[in-house]
């Protein structure tokens, strides 16, 4: 196998967090206080012998970014969260790798303390990525959330008088009741303290999670569509009016504070995934790649085809309000000027307006945008025609 690998990113996953969401599908195990030894030590092994094998064949020497996501990092505790920050560190001076890049850690606002900054920046965490969804109570409650409006409102004082690093914040749009004064609040609040980045997620229910039950059982309303369309664009207007410029389809950032990981992912770049139920892609020489997943005791591997990465490059790459490159992906298996594959689409949604090309760029309007998936799903049939599965 030929891996086409000249800088890499790192994802280490905790699966840990103090309870568990009403309407999330993530592997994460719930530990009301402390996480079991076992099974904490049993993760810390994997990401540290996975991630010791896997940087020596990729002959890694540099990193471009780490992410430490979960789950909720933050929530393990003081003591092994530095466990985890030293093993990381132990990995990349072990291996020889050079990395002074953007390293991010998910925190629950429930975790920030002055105690957690110092930890972090001992070991040059400079980006925390802050769960915060919504700062009305009501809200948490709808989406069985723990949490409250007054530890976000501490937390956020705490990051805004000590934190030197950058923060972004998450939040849920679309819950049923939110009203639009809810997320201008967030986005004021934002401003007040500091944050550089926001996300702006859909609530989405997922099958087989307790907030479809209650729903299902009428315990709960369920969310609409154009509930969340309004209330999204609202949260559009009011980011970019506060200087949050919108990058990709829900995140919005200042100028230069865009997430450098994500941007990675929406690139197609390299990334490796340390932990259970990690994700790692790595390119092939032939515009391919190898991905492949440790997951509850399990190893899943699957080679993907260059027509199948070609696909998630558009599923990714328009996602971005700048749009994608041609020559974002390339490889012996794809094809010269892959995006005539799609030329039929791109000509329709451009006479439409919806679509645009600047600077060899192609990208959605933000009108195109609203759009996303049908564009996708058209970009999809038309290339089933243009690249049937038997060339790839
Ligand atoms: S904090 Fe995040 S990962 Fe943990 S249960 Fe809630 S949604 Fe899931």
């Amino acid at each position: 196998m030929n891996l086409f690998v000249h800088d890499l990113s790192l994802y280490i996953h905790v699966p840990f967090c103090f309870d568990k969401c009403d309407y999330c599908d993530f592997f994460s195990i719930p530990h009301h206080g402390r996480p079991d030894n076992r099974l904490l030590d049993r993760e810390f092994h994997l990401i540290e012998s996975m991630g010791s094998r896997w940087l020596r064949l990729l002959q890694c020497r540099n990193l471009e970014t780490i992410y430490i996501g979960g789950g909720t990092p933050s929530s393990i505790g003081l003591d092994r969260l530095e466990r985890l920050l030293s093993i990381i560190a132990g990995l990349i001076k072990k291996e020889g790798i050079a990395f002074e890049g953007e390293y991010t850690i998910e925190a629950n606002p429930r975790d920030i303390s002055p105690d957690l900054i110092t930890l972090l920046e001992s070991y040059k965490v400079n980006r925390l990525s802050l769960g915060l969804q919504s700062l009305n109570d009501q809200d948490l409650r709808a989406i069985g959330r723990s949490g409250s409006r007054a530890q976000s409102l501490n937390a956020l004082s705490v990051l805004s008088s000590r934190w030197k690093g950058r923060f972004s914040l998450d939040i849920i749009a679309g819950i049923p009741g939110q009203k639009s004064e809810s997320i201008d609040e967030i986005v004021e609040t934002a401003v007040e303290s500091g944050a550089d980045h926001l996300s702006i997620y859909q609530l989405t229910i997922e099958e087989g999670t307790p907030l479809a039950r209650k729903i299902a059982q009428g315990l709960r309303r369920a969310p609409q569509d154009e509930d969340y369309l309004r209330l999204f664009k609202h949260a559009v207007e009011t980011a970019e009016k506060a200087g949050f410029k919108r990058y990709e389809v829900s995140a919005f950032a200042r100028k230069g504070c865009e997430s450098r990981h994500n941007l990675r992912y929406w690139y197609l770049r390299p990334y490796l995934g340390l932990g259970s139920g990690a994700v790692s892609t790595l390119p092939l020489a032939d515009g391919g790649a190898l991905r492949f997943c440790t997951g509850k005791g399990r190893y899943m591997k699957e080679i993907l085809s260059p027509k199948q990465r070609f696909t998630e490059a558009l599923m990714t790459g328009f996602r971005l309000v700048a749009g994608v490159a041609e020559s974002m992906i390339s490889g012996t298996g794809i094809p010269d000027h892959p995006f005539r594959l799609i030329g039929k689409t791109i000509t329709d949604y451009q006479n439409r307006g919806l679509l645009f090309m600047r600077n060899g760029r192609m990208g959605l309007t933000h009108q195109g945008l609203d759009l996303l998936d049908r564009f996708l799903l058209d970009c999809l049939v038309e290339l089933d025609t243009t690249w049937p599965e038997n060339r790839s």
